[in-house]
């Protein structure tokens, strides 16, 4: 699917250390049971158990987008989180690499950012994220 946006903003309310996420795929095929991010397929209207693990909805854009959203003049360069909703480096993320091109456009913008996976199609990227660390604060953690 093409994605009008690509930055999302954390809730207010919410605990968490960052306030920006982006998210290249809804549902995740690594399938966890306790996967908090399941409600947010219902948002799709699509279920949150089988579906959640099989229907997977890739941003086929949200590089270009990413980057267009991290040109304008209004982004203040906080802290992009990657992996939250859902496992960016999934399987599917090995057909359509969309990885490489949203390093490339957080590194470029002087975003710092994080990457929380359990996938080992990491390894891919990881000369990427050196290089990209070059530029922008990185942190990588593998569940
Ligand atoms: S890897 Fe992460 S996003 Fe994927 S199902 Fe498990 S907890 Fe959810």
């Amino acid at each position: 699917m093409a994605a009008k946006t690509a930055l999302n903003k954390v809730p207010g309310q919410s605990n968490m250390p960052f306030s920006w996420t982006v998210n290249p795929t809804r549902g995740c095929t690594h399938s966890c049971k306790y996967c908090f991010a399941r409600k947010t397929h219902s948002y799709l209207d699509m279920g949150t158990g089988e579906d959640f693990d099989t229907q997977i909805v890739v941003k086929t854009n949200v590089a270009e987008v990413l980057r267009a959203e991290l040109s304008k003049p209004s982004w203040k360069r906080e802290h992009v989180a990657l992996g939250t909703n859902t496992d960016p480096y999934q399987r599917v993320e090995g057909r359509y690499q969309l990885m490489p091109g949203i390093i490339r456009a957080l590194a470029d913008s002087g975003t710092p950012f994080s990457v929380l996976t359990k996938g080992p199609l990491l390894k891919r990227d990881l000369p990427l994220l050196v290089e990209a660390s070059a530029q922008v604060d990185v942190s990588v953690a593998v569940s």
